[in-house]
């Protein structure tokens, strides 16, 4: 990664990161320069006319209904094209602009967030206690509790990188390759 990338060095961010969940109210918060690079959200295509569309999966958990539902709105709304991120979230692809209207109204009928809050696009989290033998603490749960707290306390106009890890391994900070 370089310089120009991101100014502020990892030891830095997590500074930065203990310091707006400990004290947020307080805070004055430098923030993070690094440009958001999530993909979330709707998002002209380099081909004209079409869209992705960016949907937020916080700490990565969803359900197989609702993997169904997305590939069902893909292939209804677009081509079919889904990608994930690694930050753990989907991308729906070549929306046409004329079919982005009746897709918004589908994802939110069906409680998707396709225009997340900055601390939704910050939060990854790793496998935790539910499924990794390595694990010493529960993660995504305390993703989502620290999700409603950012949302309801903290405004942000850019996001830093918040990892939530069940151990020292550290597979969700996004610095490293990931378990
Ligand atoms: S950081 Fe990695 S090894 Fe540790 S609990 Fe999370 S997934 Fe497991």
């Amino acid at each position: 990664m370089s310089a120009k990338r991101n100014e502020t060095a990892p030891q830095d961010r997590v500074l930065e990161i203990t310091r707006v969940y400990a004290a947020p109210r307080k805070l004055v918060y430098e923030a993070i320069t690094e440009r958001d690079r999530s993909h979330l959200g709707i998002h002209g295509q380099h081909e004209p006319g079409q869209y992705y569309v960016g949907l937020s999966i916080l700490g990565g958990r969803t359900s197989g209904t609702d993997l169904n539902r997305l590939a069902d709105l893909a292939e209804e709304h677009g081509t079919g094209r889904v990608r994930t991120t690694n930050t753990q979230n989907v991308i729906l692809l070549d929306i046409p602009e004329r079919k982005l209207e009746g897709l918004t109204r589908d994802l939110d009928r069906y409680g998707f967030e396709y225009q997340p809050s900055w601390s939704r696009k910050a939060i990854i989290a790793c496998t935790g206690i539910q499924f990794c033998k390595l694990a010493l603490a529960e993660t995504k749960n305390r993703a989502g509790e620290l999700n409603d707290y950012l949302e309801s306390a903290v405004d942000l106009e850019d996001a830093p990188r918040i990892s939530v890890t069940g151990c020292p391994n550290a597979s969700s900070d996004r610095t490293y390759p990931s378990a």
